[in-house]
Parts: C-alpha cells; structure tokens; sequence
C-alpha cells in the first residue's frame, strides 16, 4: 500500500513539474508594455481573447510615458472654434511630403483616418484634454492635442486600466529573446521564448497572434550607428533605456522585412545635460522663438525637425536658446515641470529685461533686443520675410517682461524605421508576403513616417496602429 501510495505521489508530482515548465498559453501575445502594447492588448482582451503583455523593463510605459504626449488629430469643432482649416487630406499632405514621400501613402492615410476615432477612444476611456488646439515642436499644422496630465502618463493610465479592467495579463521584467514560428522562415507564428528576472526561461504560445510592439532603437548606440555612423555614443538622446531595437532584429530572424532604418531623427530640444526634452520654459511654437549664441535667429521655428536640427547644425557651438517672455510661459510645461523649479536649478534663466537675460547667457544684448523687436515687427505685420514662419505661427509678441531663456542641443529622439507592415498591421516578410500569426505597432515598425516624423503623430500611430494590431490579432 506504501508503495503504492509512492508511485501515485511520484507520478502526481512529475505531472505538476511537466505543466509548470510547458509551454504557457494564450490567445494573443504582446511584446513591450509601452503605448502601443498596451493599446493593442487592450483591443484584443476587450473582444474576448486572453491576453498577455511582456514587459522587459521593471516599469510599463517606455518612450510613451516619457513623452510629450501630445496628439494629431484633424477635430473640426474645436479647430473651427480657433479659425482652424483642417482635413485630414492635408494631415495626409504634411505627414507625407514631410517625411519625403519615402512613407506607404496607404499606412498614412490608415493614419490620418484613424486619428480622431483613437482620440475618442481613449476620451471614452477617461483620457482628459485641454480644449485648445496648438502645434507640436516640427508637427507643420495646428491641429495637437495636449493632454491634462503631465507627459504621456495619461495614455499610460487609461490603457494600463482598461487593459487591467479587460482583463490583460501583464508580466513585467520579463524579456523576450526570439519568436517561434513553425518554420524558420515559414508557417504561422505561434508564440515567443521570452526570460524573466530570475533567469528563467519561458515559452509562451498564442492560440491567435503575436503583436510585436517593442518600440525604436533610439536608445541603442550600436544598432543607430550602423544606420547612422555620426550618432556615436557622444550623441545624447530622449529615449527610455529599453528603445533598443531587439524586436525589429528577432523578427527580422524569422524572416520579417524592414524599411526605412537610416531614418533617425533628431530633436531640436535636447537638455543640454539630459538630453531628454524637459525643462523647457515655453512648449509651443507660438509662444517663442530661437536664437544662436550670437542672439540671432536663424531658422524657422515652425519647420520640419530635420530642417530645424540642420539650422541648429549650422551655427556656432551647435547650440541654441528658446526665447520666450512672460505670455509665452508654459507652467506646468507639456512634461509636468514649474517654472520655479527650472529656475532654481539653472535650466532656465530670467531677465527683467532682454539686456539682464542676455547677460545670464552669454548672448550679446543688442543682438538679442534686436532680434526680439525685429521680431515683434514681422508678427504685427503677419508675415515673417525673413524665415517664412507660417502665419498661424506668427501671432504673439514677445513683449511682457520677464523674459526666459532655455538653452537646447539638438538629440537622436526617434526611428522612423523599422518592420514593413500591411494596414491591417500584419508583418510582411522579404519576399512580401504576410507572415500569419504576427502583427506590429508603434516604433517598432516603418513606412509611416518617412524620412521624418510630424512631431504629435507618434502618439497617433500607437493609437491608430495599436488597436488595428489587437483588434486582429484576436480574430
Ligand atoms: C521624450 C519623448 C517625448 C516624446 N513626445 C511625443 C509627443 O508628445 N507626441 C508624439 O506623437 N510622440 C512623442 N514621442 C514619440 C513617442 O512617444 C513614441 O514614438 C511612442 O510613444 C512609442 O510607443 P511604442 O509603444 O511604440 O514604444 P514604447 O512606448 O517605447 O514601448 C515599447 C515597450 O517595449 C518594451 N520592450 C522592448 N523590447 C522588449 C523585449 N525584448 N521584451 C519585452 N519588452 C520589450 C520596452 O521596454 C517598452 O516598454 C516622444 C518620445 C520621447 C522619447
């Protein structure tokens, strides 16, 4: 009977040890818990699938929580309401021609379409807006949403609970290392090997779909300089520490195609010690102007970021300020810092005066009053001769003392590249063809932005891209 019992304790332990090492199994599998996972996952869960969501880092959110969190999407009332002409044929013009025509015109006008609906969605689900409308840092048009709360927390928020209310499994430090598709460079997806913190390895399996939504590779020195020699380790960056790229090369393991790789953009807003986009005194371009260290300006302020980055470039020390005065304060700015706050820690300098400013910065003063009363005369006039800033830039002075000063280097802030995807958001291999089982959102994918992305329509891909992943993913 001892025996007996022994044999039956042996084979019930032996059966537990089997079930815990399998494989894992769910309907949909998520790579990354930033904006675009999370929103994806959220779609999915919401139509009934189980769902889990992959996170490597200790934290959910990546670039996405970091951001601005800003948003382009063509909203006639509230446009209308400021004298806005908007369509999203034109959000389609800017973001194409602004990315120089190198983007799929299908995965953009996917995009522009998509917009306004995947604003709603998430004011639906408690995402909270100012009313006006504003343009973001190289978005072309006034047609940003900036969110109440501070940075991208708010997307965060609203999918990480309606993820949680639907039901969405999240594991975080747990990093995938490679998808399983049947064959190498064949079949179906049907999951990932992915290690935890503890160094275990697991195998996740997906009855329905994998949606690959690990972000850029702006954080990763290596993988950006074999697409960009010049963006060596000195270059600074606004990205997580997590944007490094390995999604786009496992995928590309089992067969995925990518485009557009050499496109990386830089900020022309970089803290000159963090490289990331905080501590600015004023957040619009309405609100400001730029000038070198000679007090001069020397760009459009409203242009492309490329075209902005290239005129920073191209002055001395490759450096600039933000000049805006007490009209033009943001407080809180878009990433939640007061102005006491960036005051105290030197991030930005005030001047009662354009001379007492120009004096904190090392700037020429007459160049500088110079500058700020030529430029006042072009806004009273309505038409910048000297930098063609658009008109619907050009409607504040910059008069009302005190006066802010916030100095910015240019920083590697976004891949344009990444993997070819379909509009349904399937991944498509080299030969072109749809690879079954695998879907992709967000940075991690190419062909939406082109050679340049339109600043506030990264949060409109996740958005857009994100819920077109999961939705099919889950069928
Ligand atoms: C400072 C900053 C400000 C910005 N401001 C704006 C803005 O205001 N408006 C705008 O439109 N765009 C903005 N952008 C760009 C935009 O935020 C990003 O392009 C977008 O949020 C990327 O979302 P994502 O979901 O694709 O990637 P992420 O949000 O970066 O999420 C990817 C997640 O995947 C995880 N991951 C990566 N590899 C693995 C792996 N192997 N296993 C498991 N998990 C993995 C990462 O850790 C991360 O959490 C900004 C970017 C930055 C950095």
């Amino acid at each position: 009977m001892k025996k007996l019992l022994l044999v039956a304790c042996l084979i019930v332990c032996l059966f537990h040890t089997c079930a815990a090492a399998g494989p894992l199994e769910y309907d949909v599998v998520v790579v990354g818990g930033g904006g675009a996972g999370l929103v994806a996952a959220t779609a999915a869960a919401e139509q009934g699938s189980s769902v889990i969501v992959l996170e490597k880092m200790s934290y959910l959110g990546g670039n996405t929580i970091r951001s601005g969190g800003v948003i382009n999407a063509v909203d006639p009332e509230p446009q209308k309401a400021q004298g806005i002409e908007d369509s999203t044929d034109l959000h389609f013009k800017h973001t194409y021609e602004g990315g120089d025509n190198k983007a799929n015109p299908e995965l953009v006008r996917t995009l522009v379409e998509g917009a306004l609906p995947a604003l709603q969605r998430a004011l639906d689900r408690g995402l909270k807006i100012y009313p006006e409308i504003t343009t973001a840092t190289g978005a072309l048009w006034p047609r940003t949403h900036r969110l109440v709360e501070p940075a991208g927390t708010g997307w965060i928020r609203v999918y990480s609970e309606s993820a949680a209310k639907a039901g969405v499994e999240i594991r975080k430090d747990t990093k995938v290392v490679s998808l399983l598709r049947e064959e190498p460079l064949a079949g179906r997806v049907y999951g990932v090997k992915a290690v935890d913190k503890a160094g275990n390895e697991l195998e996740i399996h997906a009855r329905r779909g994998v949606v690959m939504a690990s972000g850029g590779f702006g954080a990763d020195v290596k993988l950006r300089m074999q697409h960009n020699p010049a963006l060596g380790p000195d270059t600074p960056t606004t990205n997580h520490p997590g944007a490094t790229g390995e999604g786009i090369i496992m995928s590309q393991d089992i067969g995925a195609a990518v485009t557009g790789m050499d496109f990386i953009q830089l900020h022309p807003h970089g803290d000159p010690k963090l490289g990331d986009l905080t501590g600015r005194a004023s957040d619009f371009v309405q609100k400001y102007i730029y000038v070198n260290i000679e007090g001069k300006r020397f760009v459009n302020e409203a242009e492309r970021r490329d075209v902005q980055v290239a005129g920073i470039m191209a002055q001395p020390e490759t450096r600039m300020f933000i000049i805006n005065d007490k009209n033009g304060v943001s407080d809180p700015n878009i990433f939640g810092d007061h102005l006491d706050d960036l005051l105290a820690a030197d991030r930005v300098q005030q001047g009662d005066t354009l001379a007492e400013l120009a004096e904190k910065i090392g700037v020429p003063a007459a160049a500088l009053e110079a500058t700020v009363a030529r430029y006042n005369e072009l806004v009273k006039q309505g038409k910048d001769v000297d930098f063609g800033r658009p008109e619907n830039t050009l409607q504040q002075t910059i008069e009302t003392p005190p006066f802010y000063a916030t100095p910015r280097v240019p920083t590697v802030h976004h891949t344009m590249g990444g993997l070819v995807i379909n509009k349904e958001a399937q991944v498509i291999d080299r030969r072109g063809e749809v690879i079954p089982g695998l879907f992709a959102a967000g940075e991690v994918t190419g062909g939406i932005h082109g050679t340049n992305r339109l600043g506030g329509n990264a949060i409109t891909d996740i958005n857009v891209f994100g819920w077109i992943a999961g939705t099919n993913a889950a069928k």
